[in-house]
């Protein structure tokens, strides 16, 4: 079928033209019905753009002054938009059958207001002002003071336009980056772009002596591009426009100036806030929302019944210098260079503005953590004295308990000097008395001097082991072997059971039994037991008056046991004896096992006692631990 219809005849199908109307006709219809549709009482506003919707800086303007409209209305608004694709070339032919379109949408309901932005706009319709709606207002706005013929404005028409100063961009480029060298100047070949390109270069050339401006009126935009990815040091670009270029490529919405930014290797400067944003270093601009704003307000006055004519608004200037912080930093200029007056965007939030209630609680965190290790190490420092302090008087204590010891054992202490110190008075008397006779034996008077020394050692060790158990020294712990420790006590706590009646026993371990600790301390600790012990088989059948000291290995500990055969410690007091002042004895202080505890426990040890089942007695045990590196050193020899 449709193969059919395509092959009839010429005469019958239907030609382009008539096609073209037909299409035309059903969207004139089409508007119309909507038009009908609309509130009666809205004020229908067509906007005429001069490329297109999204040509920027024009877009930015059109969609400002539809929001700026719609805020100072008192109408509802009925907004309609066109654009002149003519504006792209200089082919003027188009216009006629726009203008014809045009007319024929709004025949029935024309617009109450033509708002034009842009000059191609501007010119389109004072080209056309004889055809196209003579009565309707016309406001031409978002344009360039040059670009309106000021003579031929009718009386229905007004302007509020802008005025340029590409000398004021120039001069601003050379104040905030003295030492550009170059200036490259972006701009399009549309008939517009054309004439900027004039009037630039007119401006530019009184910089001409400081400045070399490069200006590309024959390139394609895909050739600038690629030489403003390597322009020379010390070159700045100032952006105009670039809506079609040499060849005839269009650059809708923000494409043109997007892509120059990905590429070029120098910062990029304008002259209208249409631009800014993203891209742009800044400088002296028109403000959009400036010129949208008086805009807006010509045309609510004529909206509201002023005569078009009758509305004057002087052309507005650049506003106040606007820059880019992130350009600013991304280009090294110091903002200290700026034009008086000058606003800085897009400014980093400090850490502070953005994070500020973050911010203060790792503060408070901070702070009432510092406290409390200020608080704890404080606490740390007291407890240190305090332990040092207590370190201190303990050792005190310890002390004066061995004096008592060393008190207790007075008695056989002296006998054990005095025995030494006898038999050394004894032997030189009668070695004086050999001396004495003509012919003395010098074999026997050899002996005789042997046993003095002898007894002399005796007697030292006496006092050796008295001094050394007397002595004030602080806590030293140093590797010993526990069976010697057990030996020296025995051959010192000798004399004491002699002289009690109690015979001293010993078994020791066949190996040695490494521990880290004081020699003296534990000293103290067995002689403290062996005296109770004493003490404890004072009532003791004589006969049966004994101690045992043995010591054995674990497979961590050395362990030394000390047993007699007294009474045992009183029923349910195995504990209460290690309690300070605990005592059963009538001179007794109670203070003997309490710090011998204490003494275990600084060597990491344990102190028990209980009594021996069967035979009767106590027997205490201590337990230390091994000495690790001693115990393999002696493992591996
Ligand atoms: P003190 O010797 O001044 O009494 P200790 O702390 O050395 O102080 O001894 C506390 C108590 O423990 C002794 O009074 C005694 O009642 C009991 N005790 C200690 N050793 C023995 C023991 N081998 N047999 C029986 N009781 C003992």
């Amino acid at each position: 079928m449709a193969r059919h219809w395509l092959t009839v005849d010429s005469e019958k199908r239907p030609t382009l033209a008539v096609w073209r109307f037909a299409v035309l006709l059903i969207a004139v219809l089409l508007l119309q019905a909507t038009a009908h549709a609309a509130d009666p009482d809205a004020k229908r506003v067509m906007i005429l753009n001069s490329f297109g919707k999204d040509f920027r800086p024009w877009g930015e303007y059109a969609r400002t002054i539809r929001s700026e409209l719609s805020r100072q209305s008192r109408w509802p608004l009925d907004f309609q938009e066109h654009s002149l694709v003519t504006a792209r070339s200089s082919d003027e032919n188009p216009e006629t059958p726009f203008v014809d379109y045009l007319t024929a949408l709004y025949a029935k309901h024309p617009p109450d207001l033509i708002i034009c932005i842009g000059a191609p706009a501007a010119n389109f319709v004072q080209r056309q002002r004889s055809r196209l709606f003579r009565s309707i207002p016309i406001l031409m706005t978002a344009v360039e003071q040059r670009r309106i013929r000021f003579d031929s404005l009718t009386e229905n028409d007004t302007v509020v336009a802008v005025k340029h100063d590409f000398a004021a961009s120039f001069d601003t480029i050379l104040r905030v980056l003295p030492n550009t060298k170059n200036i490259v100047v972006i701009n399009g070949a549309s008939p517009n772009e054309a004439f900027w390109l004039g009037e630039m270069q007119r401006e530019a050339k009184p910089f001409e002596g400081r400045v070399r401006f490069r200006w590309f009126e024959d390139k394609p935009y895909e050739a600038i591009l690629k030489e403003a990815a390597s322009l020379p040091p010390d070159t700045a670009i100032f952006w105009h426009l670039m809506n079609v270029d040499f060849t005839g490529a269009v650059y809708e919405g923000d494409s043109g100036l997007k892509r120059l930014y990905a590429v070029a290797n120098a910062p990029i400067f304008s002259y209208d806030d249409g631009f800014f944003g993203e891209e742009i270093v800044g400088g002296p601009m028109h403000s959009v929302l400036k010129g949208s704003q008086d805009a807006a307000t010509a045309a609510v006055r004529i909206l509201g019944g002023d005569r078009a004519g009758d509305i004057e608004t002087p052309p507005s200037g650049y506003a106040e210098p606007k820059f880019d912080w992130r350009q600013l930093q991304r280009w090294g200029i110091s903002e200290r260079l700026l034009p008086p007056g000058s606003a800085v965007y897009f400014r980093d939030p400090s850490a502070w503005v953005q994070y500020r209630w973050q911010i203060v609680f790792v503060c408070a965190v901070f702070l009432l953590q510092a406290g409390l290790i200020g608080i704890l190490l404080y606490e740390r420092r007291r407890r240190k004295v305090a332990e040092l302090e207590a370190r201190r008087r303990f050792g005190e204590l310890a002390h004066v308990n061995r004096y008592t010891m060393a008190g207790e054992l007075t008695t056989s202490i002296a006998h054990e000097l005095n025995q030494p110190l006898g038999s050394i008075l004894v032997n030189s008397e009668t070695a004086a008395l050999m001396l004495d006779s003509p012919a003395f034996d010098v074999k026997e008077l050899k002996e005789i001097l042997s046993d003095i020394r002898r007894d002399d050692q005796r007697a030292s060790e006496v006092i050796r082991r008295l001094r050394s158990l007397l002595k004030r020294a602080p806590f030293e712990a140093k590797v010993l072997d526990v069976n010697e420790i057990v030996v020296e006590t025995i051959d010192f706590m000798t004399a004491p059971a002699q002289a009690r009646g109690v015979s001293l026993e010993r078994v020791l371990a066949p190996v040695p039994l490494p521990v880290k600790a004081d020699n003296i301390q534990l000293q103290q600790v067995l002689i403290n037991v062996l005296l109770n012990a004493m003490d404890a088989m004072a009532h003791t059948e004589k006969s049966k008056r004994r101690i045992s000291v043995s010591t054995a290995r674990n497979e961590d500990t050395a362990e030394i046991e000390i047993a007699d055969t007294g009474p045992g410690i009183p029923a349910g007091k195995r504990n209460e004896i290690f309690e300070p002042f605990y005592t059963t004895r009538p001179n007794g202080m109670g203070m003997g096992l309490s710090i011998a505890r204490t003494i275990i426990d600084a060597h990491n040890g344990q102190i028990f006692a209980e009594n021996r089942t069967g035979a009767g007695g106590a027997v205490f045990r201590i337990v230390l631990p091994l000495a690790r590196s001693a115990v393999s050193d002696l493992a591996a020899s």
